[in-house]
């Protein structure tokens, strides 16, 4: 569960806590088999695994994204990695030392898993700092290439997620890209030309398509493959694509946000689809619906309702931080394990 790493910084748990085994994937009619894909084979249809080859006549690929911060030089010595739990356990410890100077956290280019992440983090690290006290001689910046928070949600939503950096003393800085991190004087170049001294720096490293995927020649510019919203197919013959790993337009033209909560949304759709082909019956489309919870740091949350297809759309209403959200985003988890992995 993504959220999970930033509840490991936070210190409400531990890393086993928000993981399952895949192993314990129990699904009637299903066979289930852990292994790594070593190839895709679009043309002759077929899916090399490391261990077995495996014919099909339809394909749902849902390998995610892949982080690469080898792209932006000097980013993978410097920062700790915001979507790796491992990277964020030292993280977590490098904060529990601070005392002075200052704290980065920088969204390295656009599209990036759950588009309020990078905030839920500065608004947690601004929350550790407080209640260690140091929080007074402490800064804490975030910067990102987007124009202001959440772009898909609109200005007024990102005029919102400001103004709760703005309450708690962090800065904030749209429309910067970094170009390089030099390790040695510890500073992030901008594409703009700004330079950024840092005590602790943390990322969001560039994502694209894993290479499994790019080797089967099915990405576009973007770095993910281009699908339709609501079929999910690609160029090649049965073919779909469902989460992050897809590169989905919204029907204003504006790029389909990556979240768990959609791909999960996507997978229900296309196994909706898939079932109605082989057995009949009505497929269930994708209605695009769907909430997350934004960790505002404090024992906070705020609900983010999500309506991206509907008329006028995208609307996403960003609730107030409230205890009931952060219990909202804890039975998301609940429900969801229970549903995924029995429990
Ligand atoms: C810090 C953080 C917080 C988040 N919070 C939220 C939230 O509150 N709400 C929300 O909706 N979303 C959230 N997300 C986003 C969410 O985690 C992702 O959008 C979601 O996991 C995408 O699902 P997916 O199935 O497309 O890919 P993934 O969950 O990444 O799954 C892809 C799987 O494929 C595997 N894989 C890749 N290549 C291969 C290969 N060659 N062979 C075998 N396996 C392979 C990967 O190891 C991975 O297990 C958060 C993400 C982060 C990083």
């Amino acid at each position: 569960m993504g959220f999970s790493i930033q509840w490991v910084l936070a210190g409400r748990r531990t890393p086993a806590v928000g993981q399952r085994e895949y192993a314990s994937v129990r699904t009637k009619h299903v066979r289930f088999l852990q292994d790594e894909v070593a190839a895709i084979d679009v043309k002759g249809k077929v899916v090399h695994t490391r261990s077995q080859r495996l014919p099909y006549d339809r394909l749902v690929i849902a390998l995610g994204a892949e982080l690469a911060p080898d792209l932006v030089p000097g980013l993978a010595d410097a920062a700790y990695n915001l979507c790796d739990m491992g990277s964020i356990v030292q993280f977590r410890e490098a904060l529990r030392g601070i005392d002075r100077g200052s704290v980065l956290i920088a969204v390295s280019s656009v599209p990036f898993k759950c588009p309020p992440a990078p905030y839920e983090y500065a608004l947690l690290v601004d929350d550790i700092l407080r209640k260690r006290g140091v929080r007074e001689s402490v800064r804490v910046v975030v910067s990102t290439p987007e124009p202001h928070p959440m772009p898909v949600a609109g200005k007024a939503v990102g005029e919102q997620f400001v103004a709760l950096l703005k309450e708690r003393g962090i800065e904030f800085l749209p429309g910067h890209k970094p170009k390089a991190v030099d390790v040695a004087r510890r500073t992030v170049a901008y594409e703009n030309g700004v330079e950024l001294t840092f005590g602790l720096f943390a990322a969001m490293p560039p994502h694209r398509a894993p290479k499994v995927v790019r080797d089967a020649g099915l990405v576009d510019a973007s770095g993910f493959v281009p699908v339709d919203l609501g079929a999910f197919r690609t160029a090649h013959d049965g073919v779909l694509v469902v989460g992050d790993a897809a590169s989905l337009k919204l029907p204003n033209g504006n790029p389909h946000p990556k979240a768990g909560v959609f791909a999960e949304a996507q997978a229900r759709a296309v196994a909706s689809a898939l079932r109605a082909e082989i057995a009949g019956g009505t497929a269930v489309p994708y209605d695009g619906k769907g909430v997350c919870f934004v960790d505002a740091g404090n024992e906070l949350a705020a609900a983010a309702e999500a309506d991206l297809l509907g008329p006028g759309g995208p609307r996403i209403v960003l609730r107030p931080p409230s205890s009931e959200g952060l219990e909202g985003k804890r039975r998301f988890e609940r429900e969801r394990f229970a549903k995924w992995f029995g429990g």
